[in-house]
């Protein structure tokens, strides 16, 4: 049976169907795979014919265990995907030769959250059915995971959701995403502060254990292994079949915030799957950029873009990586988060960074920068993208002049639609909603406003679910 350990090291050993319930551990640690399982290259060869399903079948399964039998697995897949927009579910796009995109918005949402939280949905209803429990998920957006996440539990019967966002600070369509949806189990929360404020928030109502255990909290933030799970699947479709039409391994450019997609990819790659490099993108929020180029990670504000879904300044998901980094050494990752939390940056070592850098790179690219790539990628390709996949286009494109013989998959994060304000200004064209949004600017919303004040917020909880946990 696979186990999941914490990156600190002092929490329980989980199986896959505990770790996916339980989000953040005990310890504050996240929770990771003790061994990677993996898989042969002359498999991943033959995997370049099979569908999307397949793929994520053979790739899920070994992480899941006997927690969920092979059949049921088939059967959650199914209804996870069943609501993409596009039969391939994360089409690849040849924009030019060694040069593709992958689309990951045909979800509900539009953003590639869906990928992922569709998944975690039917997990949780999976498991939580078969052991008769409820739970009140909590979670903080800086956009695209809240609406993602309450589509995926909606009318949940074993499950209610609260979702806090920054005020003021996610487009008007993210937003009428959330608030227009209408059901018993739902309740939105928008947090006066940024969305650090409102990671913070719900990891304190995590770290309060009378309050996690009275309200059966339980996460669905991009730190939950299920989520990272399903992600790991479209780097191996795609990656798969770009190495049968070209030959080579691709470099995957990824729009970056919690570090969440790019550490996918690292598992991808960690399973066997032949990646050449994994490049972080990020908007004017750089921590990641400046820690790549200097082995320092330094948290500064966080500015507005118009990419705000990456307006982050601590990647969550970077523990997960500095645990493999210090040798799975839960106590180092201990100490070097408290530090971090409590007195400010850190440095890697030079012996680190050579080999984080055989595997990552990074890139940046300001709002202007954005808009001139948005405008560019329109004209010469009439492609029009989203700001998020803008940010990864333009920084994977300064990567292929520089390494000509790359083949760059970047990952396109979310539909223009979502951002139609950034997208009409670089390009004069106002991207249209599906037909299944279409009158989303007409829908009633329900939101209520709140300081970010763990009380209040944990007052408002018990108040909305309380005793129907
Ligand atoms: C969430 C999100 C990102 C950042 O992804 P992480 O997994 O947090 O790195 C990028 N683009 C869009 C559109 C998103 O919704």
């Amino acid at each position: 049976m696979p186990g999941y350990i914490s990156t600190r090291r002092a929490a329980p050993r989980l199986n896959f169907a505990d770790a996916a319930l339980t989000g953040l551990a005990r310890d504050g640690g996240l929770y990771v795979p003790d061994v990677c399982p993996q898989i042969s290259d002359e498999e991943l060869r033959n995997m370049a014919g099979q569908n999307y399903l397949e793929i994520a079948w053979r790739v899920i399964s070994p992480f899941v265990g006997e927690d969920i039998s092979a059949q049921d697995l088939i059967l959650l897949l199914q209804k996870s995907y069943k609501n993409f927009a596009h039969p391939e579910k994360t089409p690849l796009r040849k924009l030019e030769d060694g040069f593709y995109v992958q689309e990951l918005f045909h979800g509900p949402t539009l953003a590639f959250k869906d990928v992922a939280l569709q998944f975690l949905g039917q997990v949780f209803d999976f498991i939580l059915k078969a052991r008769g429990q409820k739970v009140t998920i909590v979670g903080a957006t800086s956009g695209d995971t809240g609406s993602a996440a309450i589509e995926a539990f909606k009318n949940s019967p074993y499950a209610n959701i609260v979702i806090l966002h920054p005020k003021g600070r996610v487009s008007d369509v993210q937003r009428r995403q959330m608030s227009t949806v209408d059901a018993p189990n739902v309740r939105n929360i928008a947090i006066e502060g940024s969305f650090d404020d409102c990671q913070d928030l719900v990891k304190a109502m995590f770290g309060d254990l009378a309050f996690r255990d009275s309200m059966q909290l339980s996460a669905i933030n991009s730190i939950n292994w299920a989520r990272i799970l399903a992600q790991v699947v479209y780097y191996i479709y795609a990656g798969v079949r770009v190495r049968a039409e070209t030959g080579k391994a691709p470099t995957f450019c990824v729009p970056t915030g919690n570090f969440g997609n790019v550490y996918a990819g690292y598992v991808a790659k960690s399973m066997g799957l032949p990646v050449e490099k994994l490049i972080v993108a990020t908007n004017a929020n750089d921590i990641l950029h400046r820690f790549y180029t200097t082995g320092r990670m330094e948290r500064r504000g966080v500015v507005p873009t118009i990419s705000p879904s990456m307006d982050i300044q601590i990647s969550s998901n970077f523990e997960r990586l500095l645990f493999d980094l210090y040798g799975r050494d839960g106590a180092a990752v201990a100490a070097t988060m408290k530090h971090f939390r409590d007195a400010g940056p850190f440095d890697l070592s030079a012996d680190i960074m050579a080999r984080l850098s055989s595997v990552f790179a990074s890139g940046r690219k300001d709002d202007v920068q954005t808009t001139a790539i948005i405008r560019d990628f329109y004209r010469r390709y009439d492609y029009v993208v989203d700001p998020h996949t803008a940010v990864g286009l333009g920084v994977a494109e300064d990567w292929k002049h520089a390494h000509p013989d790359a083949v760059m998959v970047t990952l396109a994060t979310a539909h223009p639609a979502k951002f139609p304000d950034a997208v009409k200004a670089a390009t004069d064209v106002a991207p249209e909603l599906p037909p299944h949004m279409a009158d989303l600017m007409a829908r009633e919303e329900r939101y209520d406003v709140l300081p970010a004040d763990l009380a209040k917020v944990q007052d408002y909880i018990r108040a909305a679910f309380g005793g129907a946990a």
